[in-house]
């Protein structure tokens, strides 16, 4: 397996009113108490099946949550009916026209060029290779394929995060398709399955590992996740913020590195390459900023913080901390 460390922060952090502001309102709309009582218990693990422990539970920002002994998932005991999240409004940002292309450059291209580099050390021409990516969000990931002329094509349950790229002449390679993950891997036709930061949203992961199970020898699948790090120690020293990585509630699992392994074992697969990236240096100094902006001398270290960020993420990330993984697996 090859691990690639780091990604450079693609601009210089700074913080708007509008962006504190906005940061306040996702940590309003996601309050526990803004959830009502639970609408189910988790008694065992989402990924491996096993009875949860209850010994193996803690407490995180209010929530009740369990390690799995078997496989190291980290998932929250109490289920909260999610049907009332507005992926477009949790993802807001990506409904910004203006910012489609610079999205492309920061975010997509890095992971296409990591992806065709990937193929490429094992000798595969991606440019043979059919590749399809399952809640392609805005289709900045899909619009960059094929701007390589790649064969991609994508799907999306939410329109608005559609409209994005259907505007900008990419109607052709995405589709509104509500088709579970499960169906879309026994079902699609590709080399390269592609799925960023949906896992986590996902209620039965141990259907998707039996899905992947039943591929032909040779199919690819690369996944992000978030990972228990960093930013999931600062979430809960400030219960009072926004928390990006674990939520409980539009996140309500996360993964660590033994986690990986095991999903990977269990789908019959082997992983091939990783890349070990994470933000939580932005969280960090979000946190501190929110509380401490006003103050002269802490504002002159956070300044400091900024203009460094990419050095003290690097560290997090080299010592396998930073809060999420790319990780591209081969069915063997
Ligand atoms: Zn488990």
């Amino acid at each position: 397996m090859i691990t690639r460390f780091s990604k450079k922060f693609p601009r210089q952090i700074e913080f708007t009113d509008r962006s504190r502001e906005s940061f306040k309102e996702r940590f309003e709309s996601r309050r526990r108490s803004s959830r009502g009582a639970p609408s189910g218990i988790r008694t065992t693990c989402s990924l491996c099946s096993a009875t949860l422990d209850p010994i193996a539970n803690f407490i995180y920002r209010s929530y009740i949550v369990n390690q799995c002994v078997q496989c190291a998932l980290i998932q929250t005991i109490e289920l909260f009916d999610d049907s009332i999240i507005d992926f477009a409004e949790v993802y807001s940002d990506n409904l910004n026209s203006n910012r489609f292309a610079e999205r492309r450059e920061s975010v997509h291209e890095p992971k296409l060029e990591w992806l065709i580099n990937s193929l490429d050390t094992l000798q595969l021409d991606s440019s043979k290779m059919t590749f399809f990516e399952y809640g392609c969000g805005d289709g900045g990931f899909v619009a960059s394929a094929v701007d390589l002329s790649l064969n991609c094509e994508g799907v999306e349950r939410d329109d608005k995060l559609l409209s994005v790229c259907e505007s900008l002449g990419y109607a052709k390679f995405v589709s509104s398709s509500n088709v579970e993950i499960t169906d879309a891997i026994r079902d699609g036709v590709f080399d390269v399955f592609i799925a960023f930061f949906v896992l986590e949203h996902l209620e039965d992961l141990n259907a998707v590992s039996e899905a992947i199970r039943h591929t032909k020898l040779g199919k690819f699948f690369l996944f992000s996740v978030p990972t228990f790090g960093f930013s999931c120690l600062l979430e809960q020293a400030f219960e009072d913020q926004f928390a990006r990585n674990f939520d409980g509630f539009v996140h309500n699992k996360v993964f660590t590195d033994s986690t990986i392994d095991f999903f990977a074992d269990l789908c019959g697969c082997e992983i091939v390459n990783r890349w070990i990236f994470g933000q939580d240096i932005e969280d960090v100094i979000r946190s501190f900023d929110l509380k401490l902006a006003k103050n002269a001398p802490s504002k002159d270290v956070l300044e400091t913080l900024k203009a460094n960020a990419d050095q003290l993420q690097r560290s997090l990330d080299r010592a396998l901390v930073s809060d999420a993984r790319h990780f591209l697996m081969r069915r063997v």
